[in-house]
């Protein structure tokens, strides 16, 4: 049984299954596809459809994507590629050298099983506002690659986070790679959930002086360390309230500049 049968018969509604050999091919496919998603980790997208907040048509795995899992050093920073899973970044000596505020970050996400697929870019791609890794793009000033059959381009992570689960990726573009610049002064990375692995009520990143808070708006936000409550009007549910968000907000940035 190949994996469109054995996709159909779970969940999700029905859809064409691609699973491209190379970043051309998978290029070629977004742009000449309707209504296409790119599969990574699933960590994200699956629970999306089985749940069937996601449709898409047609699902490009990129999984059989050779040569694109890379962790390396490039211009004064680390570059990951879109197959690099998370736990490879969390165990990888490079990053713990050169940005070892993402290593920190990633240890926040979720469980190890769910890092053992999920991926750094897929992260990033997906834009959720609690996520930490987004928040640590931001934080750096790091930027990402996105590939298409039109071409190649770098996003600033300042242009990039556009809203919930928003970014300013072309429906036919491939992220292909992110990259953190390397960090040598003060930094960390504190959040507060509710249990170990989950998502965060609020959480706060510091990279030296710059001061990026995550969970409190619809994406990573830009505050002042001094007054870091500033313009936010973060929303509530059943888990806090936004005047607690906003005491969070507080008690995370002295956390962190105190670190
Ligand atoms: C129980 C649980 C707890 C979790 N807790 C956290 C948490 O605390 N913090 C956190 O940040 N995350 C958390 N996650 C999400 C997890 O980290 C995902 O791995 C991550 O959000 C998405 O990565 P992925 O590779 O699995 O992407 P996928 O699920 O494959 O894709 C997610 C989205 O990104 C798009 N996408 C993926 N890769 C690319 C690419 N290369 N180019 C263009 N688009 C792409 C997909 O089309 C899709 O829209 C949790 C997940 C679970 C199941």
């Amino acid at each position: 049984m190949g994996p469109a049968t054995l996709l159909r018969r779970v969940k999700p509604a029905p859809f064409e299954y691609h699973s491209p050999e190379s970043v051309e091919e998978a290029c070629e496919l977004l742009s000449s596809l309707d209504d296409a998603k790119v599969l990574a980790g699933g960590q994200s997208l699956i629970p999306l459809l089985n749940f069937r907040l996601a449709r898409p048509a047609h699902l490009i795995d990129i999984n059989r994507v050779g040569a694109l899992d890379r962790i390396y050093e490039r211009d004064g920073g680390v570059a990951i590629q879109a197959l690099a899973r998370q736990a490879a970044v969390e165990d990888s000596d490079l990053v713990a050298r050169v940005c070892p505020l993402l290593s920190d970050a990633v240890r926040l996400v979720a469980h190890r099983v769910i890092r053992n697929r999920g991926t750094v870019c897929g992260s990033i791609a997906h834009a959720d506002p609690a996520s930490e890794i987004p928040a640590v793009l931001l934080a750096l000033g790091g930027s990402v690659v996105a590939r298409s059959a039109r071409g190649v381009r770098t996003i600033a992570a300042d242009d990039l986070f556009s809203g919930v689960f928003e970014t300013s990726l072309a429906p036919d573009e491939l992220l292909v790679e992110a990259w953190f610049p390397a960090i040598r002064g003060k930094h960390a990375i504190v959040e507060e959930s509710r249990r170990h692995g989950d998502f965060a009520l609020a959480g706060a990143v510091r990279a030296d002086d710059r001061l990026v808070l995550f969970g409190v708006a619809s994406t990573p936000v830009l505050a002042d360390p001094a007054d870091p409550v500033k313009g936010l009007d973060p929303s509530g549910d059943l888990e806090a309230t936004p005047a607690f968000r906003l005491h969070l907000v507080r008690v995370l940035t002295d956390k962190a500049f105190a670190a």
